[in-house]
Formats: C-alpha cells, sequence, structure tokens
C-alpha cells in the first residue's frame, strides 16, 4: 500500500490562499487503511479548516482517486468550488489535476513510501517499485530499499551488531537477508555476487507505464 500523512494545517492554510469554497477530497483506499485520508480524516480536516475561517469546505471520499471511473463521481460536486483539496496520494492528486485541469487542486497529503503496517500506528517502508524484482535471490529481503545504500551484495563495513550505521533502530538488511539465507539453508545463493541491476525497468529512465492487453478493454 501507500503510505502518506497529512501535512500539518499550518502548511495546509497558506496553500488554500484567497479561496472560499474548498472541496476536500478523501480516498477510500490507501490513505484511508494509513489513516492519513479516509473519511475520518476528511471530515477532521474540514473541521479544522472551518475553525481558521474557511466558511464553505465541501467534503467527498471517492473509492480511489487514481482511478477515472471513480473520479466522475466528483464532476456533479464542483460547481463554484475554487479549488480542490485531495487527501489522495501524489498519484490521486495528479488524477484530479488532470480531469480537473481549470481548478487548482491542492494536495494535503505527504506520500511516502509503499509499505506495510508493522503494527499499529507504524508503517516501514518495503518496495521502491524498482520494476525488476529480485526478492528471489535475496531471500524475500529488498535490497533496494531496505538496505541504505541499495547494495546489491553487502553488507557494508557500517553493519554493526545486525543494525545499519544510519540508525539504531534500523537493522541490516543484508544481516536480515544472511540470516535469513542460512534459515531457508539457501547460503548457495550468495555464493555469486549479484550482477548489476537493469535501474532501465526503474523510475531513474523516466515516467513508466504499463500495459497489458489481457487487461485492455476489449
Ligand atoms: S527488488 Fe524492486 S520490486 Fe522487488 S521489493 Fe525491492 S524495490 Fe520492490
Ligand atoms: S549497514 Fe547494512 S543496511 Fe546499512 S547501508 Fe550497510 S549493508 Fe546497507
Amino acid at each position: 500500500m501507500i503510505v502518506a500523512e497529512r501535512k500539518p494545517l499550518d502548511e495546509i492554510v497558506p496553500l488554500l490562499g484567497d479561496c472560499q469554497k474548498i472541496m476536500v477530497v478523501g480516498c477510500s483506499e490507501c490513505v484511508t487503511v494509513c489513516q492519513a485520508g479516509g473519511e475520518k480524516e476528511v471530515n477532521t480536516l474540514a473541521a479544522l479548516l472551518k475553525l481558521r475561517g474557511f466558511g464553505q469546505v465541501l467534503t467527498a471520499v471517492l473509492n480511489r482517486q487514481c482511478d477515472p471511473e471513480f473520479i466522475v463521481d466528483l464532476d456533479a460536486e464542483l460547481e463554484g468550488v475554487d479549488c480542490i483539496l485531495s487527501m489522495g496520494c501524489g498519484v490521486g492528486v495528479q488524477f484530479l489535476a488532470e480531469r480537473y485541469s481549470h481548478t487548482w487542486v491542492l494536495p494535503a497529503l505527504n506520500t511516502k513510501f509503499g509499505g506495510g503496517a508493522r503494527e499499529a500506528g507504524v508503517w516501514e517502508e518495503r518496495c521502491g517499485f524498482c520494476g525488476e524484482c529480485i526478492l528471489h535471490l535475496t531471500g524475500g529481503i529488498c535490497p533496494i530499499i531496505r538496505c541504505s545504500k541499495s547494495l546489491l551484495n553487502g553488507p557494508c563495513g557500517g553493519s554493526q551488531e545486525g543494525n545499519c550505521e544510519i540508525r539504531d533502530d534500523v537493522e541490516c538488511a543484508w544481516q536480515l537477508i544472511y540470516d535469513r539465507l542460512v534459515a531457508l539453508n539457501r547460503l548457495d545463493l550468495l555464493t555469486e555476487p549479484l550482477p548489476p541491476k537493469d535501474w532501465s525497468t526503474a523510475r531513474d529512465g523516466g515516467p513508466r507505464r504499463v500495459e497489458r492487453s489481457d487487461v485492455k478493454a476489449v
């Protein structure tokens, strides 16, 4: 899931400028799960904005902001709206801005990463969306995103007692990989260095696009 958190109110208010009529739009997917942009958070933000003097604050929660078939639900709600304040992730903000090209669309969240819940209220990054997954070589532990240096052949010299040199509360990804491969009796996977990764599938090659003929409408 995408993990995000709301910008501080003191950062959101100046973004709104002179807008009088504001539509706060939530999303029922990832940002609901991480309690950043679901119905409850939309209503909370709307109430806070009213306390800050914004007179007309409307609310809506879409099934998904990253899917045009659900965005159309907003079409009939935007009469006279000065700006849309999206509580979706960065993808949702951009999909709204694309559809409503003549309406000012603002982000209310800071989109953090792709990850999952470690415990209630704690989320950790797990995938950097590199486009060519190598978890089969690393015991199911991602060196791209969990190693602070994205090393394909670690650990580096900073690994100390299982922790990464960047902080005591960050486990060394390569220690985790080693321990897991020992447990699986698959240390053979570490006898040969991993080859250089083909980063052309990652973000560095520019905006990516996935096309699947089996999913496209016929
Ligand atoms: S190897 Fe790439 S696709 Fe696989 S988990 Fe890591 S970043 Fe994500
Ligand atoms: S200590 Fe481990 S996780 Fe940290 S940068 Fe070095 S190899 Fe990567």
